[in-house]
């Protein structure tokens, strides 16, 4: 069902009267099933949109917009489709319990892929989701791959009726579709040649492939499905060597890196992470792939925009994960500002011990790390620890945590935002 949500006033669709609440039925004829035939069915300039209003009354719209007007209206957001599979290393199956319900859906849903970049599987994509892509050419996708071996991916998704991904790919590639992969990594199930046969064979689908990352496995102690291998140093270094000799073959056949392991398989294989040229256009960095190499740009290009704090005691927080790499670009900032930055890892009771990732602190961490630091000035906390309602993912709310430490707090993807924005000086 395709329902309006907003109006815009003054827009077209206000002036047709077009209310919240009403159903959108069909445009020029044809059915709507959600957003994405919406968003592609109105594309041409003149419309014939029949509707449900909120009072039941069936209406048709006739209207005519000239260079892609908007209309002005907002949709109710799409019921999103379940995952059919039981990955072992699902991080919803390892969410510990007690969280607000949505947290736990674990969606799979290509329209979502191509909406937001979010990952999908394929395995619930039906012979009309395969038409539709092709024919409104969704293009790019982001593909969990994991493995292009079918009996290898059938394990690694747990789900024995998972289509062939190498066949999907395939098709899809050849009505135009590009793809990012990715591949999350569990030992013994597909690194070594089974990542070999992957690589191979995403490399020979030619430019349908537009990257592909590899990310190492990663459990919290919820991780109640998981069978398989720890991740350690050696498998993450020798993942890393595969990586690396595909992406030097890339360099040299296609002048980009095309493949990426992520900073997490870097962090944990000990090794420096690569600079700026190897990223490219950063295509994988909403999945880790190339953050820390984004951050240490960021902060070296924004240094000058830092305002003098001359004697002023700033606590950064961060998870352990990201800690060593933290001390040189603390150093800089401290140089630019005259402030003392000091650093201060937390760790995750939510989730773990195992899971460092700043971004997944929680609201209790961060009072628990800093509800005692009068000494402070002010302190930066991960950005990425709230959502856009300013809740964290235990439910705390950034306004409660703010009003239980003894220093003004502030998100911050990269430092500068935050070092360089005005808003600090006041509140501070
Ligand atoms: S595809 Fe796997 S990891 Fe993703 S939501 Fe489904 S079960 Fe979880």
């Amino acid at each position: 069902m395709v329902k309006v949500s907003r109006i815009e006033q003054n827009s077209i669709a206000d002036e047709l009267g077009i209310l919240p609440g009403t159903e959108l039925l069909t445009v020029n004829g044809r059915p709507l099933a959600d957003f994405l035939d919406w968003e592609f069915l109105t594309a041409d300039e003149e419309l014939v949109i029949e509707a449900r209003q909120p009072d039941g009354e069936q209406i048709v719209f006739e209207l005519e917009r000239l260079d892609g007007e908007p209309l002005g209206i907002s949709l109710q957001p799409p019921t999103v489709r379940r995952c059919a599979n039981r990955c072992e290393f699902c991080f919803i199956e390892g969410l510990p319990p007690g969280l607000r319900k949505p947290l736990y859906i674990r969606d799979d849903d290509y329209r979502l892929s191509f909406a937001y970049g979010n990952f999908a599987t394929l395995s619930n994509v039906k012979e009309r989701d395969i038409e539709r892509i092709l024919e409104y050419r969704l293009s790019p996708l982001y593909v969990s791959v994991h493995a292009t071996n079918h009996e290898a991916r059938k394990v690694l998704l747990n789900n024995q009726r998972v289509p062939d991904i190498k066949a999907q790919l395939m098709r899809l590639a050849a009505g135009g579709i590009q793809f990012h992969c990715q591949m999350v990594v569990v030992p013994g199930l597909n690194d070594a040649e089974v990542l070999e046969e992957s690589l191979t064979d995403l490399w020979n689908m030619g430019d349908a492939v537009l990257s592909a990352a590899v990310v190492p496995v990663g459990l919290t102690q919820f991780s109640h499905l998981y069978t398989g291998k720890k991740m350690d140093r050696d498998t993450a270094l020798e993942i890393l060597e595969r990586v690396e000799r595909w992406g030097d073959r890339a360099q040299g056949e296609r002048g980009e890196t095309w493949v990426f392991g992520s900073d997490e398989l870097y962090m944990l294989g000990q090794r420096e992470l690569p600079g700026v040229d190897h990223y490219g256009e950063f295509a994988q960095i909403e999945n880790g792939v190339g953050a820390v190499t984004s951050l240490r740009m960021r902060v070296a290009a924004g240094l000058e925009r830092v305002s003098r704090r001359d004697g002023q005691r700033i606590g950064v927080l961060t998870g352990s994960a990201m800690a060593p790499l933290m001390a040189p670009l603390l150093d800089k900032l401290s140089a630019a500002s005259g402030a003392h930055f000091e650093l201060i890892v937390a760790e995750n009771s939510l989730f773990g011990p195992t899971i460092t990732t700043a971004g997944l602190l929680v609201g209790k961490d961060i009072v628990a790390a800093l509800g005692r630091r009068h000494d402070l000035d002010i302190a930066l906390i991960p950005a990425e620890t709230i959502n856009e309602d300013g809740v964290f993912l235990d439910d705390f709310t950034l306004e409660a945590v703010r009003q239980s430490l003894p220093m003004p707090i502030f998100p911050s993807y990269d430092f500068i935002d935050v070092l360089a924005s005005e808003a600090i000086g006041v509140a501070a």
